[in-house]
C-alpha cells in the first residue's frame, strides 16, 4: 500500500486509531496508539517522535529521543481491537540525521537487503519461516473452569447418589499425543488453527496451510515465502495472531523452543533463496540440483553457525531443543535427504522453488535479526566460495561414534553462542549491516539472560542434590 492507499483505507473503513508498532532487540512487538486525527501524509513522511530509553537495549535516558518512520506497505487493520484500528510497522531513525538507528532490528533487515543489492550477487532474498508453537490451556481459564466444575460436582453430589455415572467417562479418551497427522478428536486444534489462518489471510498475509505437529499440543501454520523485511513483519503478525486467537479460545500459545522435556521442541526452519534479474540463483546442476552459489551459501551458514546461534537460537531454552532425537539438528552438516543436519535441501518441483532450509533456528529469535544474520552468513559463503564439504545423506545419528565425533556441532548453550559471536562477527558487520555497537547492545541483553539462568537454582538440582 502507498501512503495514499493507507489514507483512503482509513477514510473508507472509518478508522478511529492508528497503532504504531515496532520491534525491540529481543524481538517483542511494541506499540503506541494515536487518534486518527493525528495521522496524515506528513505523519508517514516525517515520522513520529518517541522515548526510546524505555526499550531494553536501546538509548540511554540522556539521549532518548528517537523517531519512528511508519512503513505504509506494512499497514493492516487490527483484527482484535473493538475500535477500528489501522496498524503500521515502523523503522527507527535518528531524529537529527534521519539515518537508520543502528540498534533497530527492522532497520538492520533493510540494511541487509540493500547490502545484497550492492554486492551484485543478487537483488532479492526470499525467506519462508516455518514457526511451530504449542497451545496450552490458559492457566487463568483453567483455574476459573476448575472452580466452576467443583461447584457443579458439589451440586451433583447433593442431588445424586450415582456420582460415577454423573461424572461420565473419566478413563478412556483419545490420547493427547497423536502427532502428525491423525484427524480429530486426537487433533483438537482444527478450528483454532483455521481461525488463526483465516485471520492472517484477512490481514493480507500470504498463507497456505495448517497442521498439527509431532509433539502433543504442537502446531504449525504455513506462511508463503516473501522478501526479508516483509517476511519478518509477517512473522511478527503471525505470532501476534496466534497469541490473540489462542487467548480468545481460553488457551495460551508459546513459541519457547522446548516447553516439554522428552518431546519435540519448537523450531523455526527458514527456507531461503536468492534471485538475480528475475532468475533463481540457487538452481543449478550440482548436488541436489543446486548451483555453486547455493553450495557456497550453505558453506557460509555451516561455517558461521555457532556465531549465528546467538541470533537464530537466542534463548537459554533454545539449547534444550538442539539435542539428538527430536528432529532438531545438532550437527553442522547438510543433505537433500535426511533431516538430522543443520541444512536440508527440500525437493523442489521447479528451479524457481529451489531453496536451502536452515533447520536450527527457533522462533524465540528476533525475525529481523535472524533472517538478516542468515543472509549475511550465506553471502560471506558466496563471496569467499566457502566449500560446504560433501553432503551427509545417511541418518547422522546412525553413524559410528568415531565418525560422528568428526562432524562439528552447533552451540550447546547461549553462553557458548555469545562467546562464539564475540570471536566471529566480521561477516555480520560487512557493509555496516550489523554494527559493533548494535551487537554489543544485543549481547548485553543476552548476557543478562544467561546470568539470570545460570544463577538460579533449577528444579532438577533440587531433585538431584537436595538430600545430598
Ligand atoms: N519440531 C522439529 C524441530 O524442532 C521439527 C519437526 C518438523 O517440522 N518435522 O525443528
Ligand atoms: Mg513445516
Ligand atoms: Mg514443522
Ligand atoms: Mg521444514
Amino acid at each position: 500500500m502507498s501512503i495514499q492507499d493507507v489514507l483512503k483505507t482509513m477514510k473508507d473503513e472509518d478508522v478511529q486509531y492508528v497503532d504504531v508498532r515496532f520491534t525491540d532487540p529481543r524481538g517483542k512487538l511494541q506499540h503506541v496508539t494515536l487518534r486518527h486525527t493525528e495521522v496524515d501524509e506528513d505523519f508517514f513522511e516525517d515520522g513520529f517522535m518517541f522515548d526510546g530509553s524505555s526499550i531494553a537495549g536501546w538509548k540511554s535516558i540522556d539521549e532518548s529521543d528517537m523517531k519512528l518512520i511508519p512503513d505504509p506497505a506494512s499497514a493492516y487493520i487490527d483484527p482484535f481491537y473493538a475500535e477500528k484500528t489501522l496498524c503500521v510497522h515502523c523503522t527507527v531513525v535518528e531524529p537529527d540525521t534521519g539515518e537508520s538507528y543502528e540498534r533497530d532490528p527492522r532497520g538492520c533487515a533493510q540494511r541487509a537487503e540493500a547490502y545484497l543489492k550492492s554486492s551484485g550477487i543478487g537483488d532479492q532474498f526470499f525467506c519462508g519461516p516455518e514457526a511451530e508453537f504449542f497451545l496450552f490451556d490458559d492457566v487463568r481459564y483453567s483455574v476459573e473452569m476448575n472452580k466452576v466444575s467443583y461447584e457443579v460436582d458439589a451440586l451433583d453430589a447433593s442431588w445424586n447418589t450415582d456420582t460415577e455415572y454423573e461424572m461420565g467417562n473419566t478413563g478412556h479418551r483419545p490420547g493427547v499425543k497423536g502427532g502428525y497427522f491423525p484427524v480429530n478428536p486426537i487433533d483438537d486444534g482444527q478450528d483454532i488453527r483455521g481461525e488463526m489462518l483465516t485471520t492472517m489471510a484477512n490481514m493480507g498475509m500470504k498463507v497456505d496451510k495448517h497442521h498439527h505437529e509431532v509433539a502433543s499440543c504442537q502446531h504449525e501454520l504455513g506462511l508463503i515465502f516473501g522478501t526479508l523485511t516483509e517476511q519478518a513483519d509477517h512473522l511478527q503478525k503471525y505470532k501476534y495472531v496466534i497469541h490473540n486467537v489462542a487467548q480468545a479460545y481460553g488457551k495460551s500459545a508459546t513459541f519457547m523452543p522446548k516447553p516439554i522435556a522428552g518431546d519435540n521442541g519448537t523450531g523455526m526452519h527458514v527456507n531461503m533463496s536468492i534471485w538475480k534479474d528475475g532468475k533463481p540463483l540457487f538452481a543449478g546442476d550440482k548436488y541436489a540440483d543446486l548451483s555453486d552459489e547455493a553450495l557456497w551459501f550453505i558453506g557460509g551458514i555451516l561455517k558461521h553457525a555457532k556465531a549465528l546461534n546467538a541470533f537464530t537460537n537466542p534463548s537459554t531454552n533454545s539449547y534444550k531443543r538442539l539435542i539428538p532425537g527430536f528432529e532438531a539438528p545438532v550437527l553442522r552438516a547438510y543433505s537433500a535427504r535426511n533431516r538430522s543436519g543443520c541444512v536440508r535441501i527440500p525437493w523442489a518441483e521447479s528451479p524457481k522453488a529451489k531453496r536451502v532450509e536452515a533447520r536450527f533456528p527457533d522462533p524465540s529469535a528476533n525475525p529481523y535479526l535472524c533472517f538478516a544474520a542468515l543472509l549475511m552468513a550465506g553471502l560471506d559463503g558466496i563471496k569467499n566460495k566457502i566449500d560446504p564439504g560433501s553432503a551427509s545423506d545417511k541418518d547422522l545419528y546412525d553413524l559410528p561414534p568415531e565418525e560422528l565425533a568428526e562432524i562439528p556441532t552447533v552451540c550447546a548453550s547461549l553462553r557458548e553462542a555469545l562467546e562464539e559471536l564475540e570471536k566471529d562477527m566480521d561477516f555480520l558487520t560487512a557493509g555496516d549491516v550489523f554494527t559493533k555497537d548494535q551487537i554489543a547492545g544485543y549481547m548485553d541483553l543476552k548476557w543478562e539472560e544467561v546470568y539470570a539462568y545460570e544463577h538460579t537454582p533449577h528444579p532438577v538440582e533440587y531433585k538431584l542434590y537436595y538430600s545430598c
